[in-house]
């Protein structure tokens, strides 16, 4: 999107404090935004409310600020979205891309022969109607048998076969709620970002959402996925055990620079001791996207290299 101005955005989930590893996102995707001269927005994805941890969100700004990770705007709170999420479910049901499905996960478990690494992939049992007497649980979405591709700003060219590693997907939860999957796609449209920038972790959902945003008549953001920090056993990072304190300036700045350093980027000795918003500033004129490793810990995606034409450079 040549001209176009760069907007990026930060999604932590208000499930408790800010940790190291969504502390990484946060500053891999403020500055590959503000390099550009474009605007860095932030969501609150507080849209699983049971996990929602009373306090968090409140925690998350303050350590934010603290790290000198200002961001623009209003902040987007994903339990105020509902009336988005229902538009976009209704324009895809305007298409007929969307049905209602009955199973219970026990069932959707017993009738996938091969689980995929996203979980069992759903049968397709209710794609043509309910059975006689059953009642809709969840809604979800009819995914084609087609290679979706895209490039990665870190892990290159990508594809999924939705069908194979996931099928027709959930929008509405048995529970009521909206799915990570929609929500995401419908407020990073409805804020116009155009540079998603996140965990390796969710390189695996990016498959979904690019089909989304396409059945939505949206442009498709660009991509870029950190590696994932892992702890010393290889788990992914947790709230419990990797959260950050950015009480005191030198704290923050020490956090700031373990961050950029995760991503690659080399701090010249001469900031030893600079406030974290003197690193972010040297950062943003600094960074190096092709110095962040693509670590493979972690990862769930298909390691095939996407071949399809529209990579071929
Ligand atoms: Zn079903």
């Amino acid at each position: 999107m040549p001209g176009a101005q760069v907007v990026g955005r930060f999604a932590p989930s208000p499930t408790g404090p800010l940790h190291f590893g969504s502390l990484v996102a946060a500053v891999g995707s403020y500055c590959l935004a503000r390099r550009a001269g474009g605007r860095w927005l932030l969501r609150m994805e507080d849209l699983d409310l049971p996990r929602v941890v009373p306090g968090a969100a409140d925690e998350i700004l303050v350590s934010l600020e603290k790290l000198g990770l200002l961001w623009d705007g209003e902040i987007v709170w994903q339990s105020q979205r509902t009336s988005a999420y229902e538009a976009a479910v209704e324009q895809l049901r305007d298409k007929n891309l969307v049905f209602d499905c009955a199973c219970t996960r026990k069932e959707i478990v017993l009738s996938a022969p091969h689980p995929g690494e996203e979980g069992p992939i759903y049968p397709g049992t209710c794609r043509s109607g309910l059975r006689h007497g059953r009642k809709p649980r969840a809604l979800r979405i009819a995914v084609p048998d087609e290679q979706v591709c895209f490039h990665d700003g870190v892990y290159g060219p990508r594809q999924q076969v939705l069908t194979e590693t996931v099928g027709d997907f959930v929008l509405r939860r048995a529970d009521g709620l909206f799915a990570y999957q929609l929500a995401v796609v419908v407020d990073d449209a409805a804020s116009g970002v155009n540079q998603v920038v996140r965990g390796a972790d969710l390189l695996s959902s990016s498959p979904r959402q690019i089909f989304l945003h396409a059945c939505l008549g949206n442009p498709v953001p660009e991509y870029v996925h950190l590696p994932l920090v892992v702890d010393n056993t290889g788990q992914k990072m947790s709230k419990r055990l990797g959260a950050v304190h950015a009480d005191h300036e030198r704290d923050a700045a020490w956090l700031v620079a373990r961050a950029l350093d995760f991503l690659g980027q080399k701090v010249p000795s001469w900031l030893r001791g600079a406030a974290p918003s003197e690193l972010l500033s040297w950062a943003v004129q600094a960074f190096d996207q092709r110095a962040i490793p693509a670590a493979a810990e972690g990862l769930i995606f298909s390691n095939v290299p996407c071949n399809c034409e529209k990579n071929i450079e």
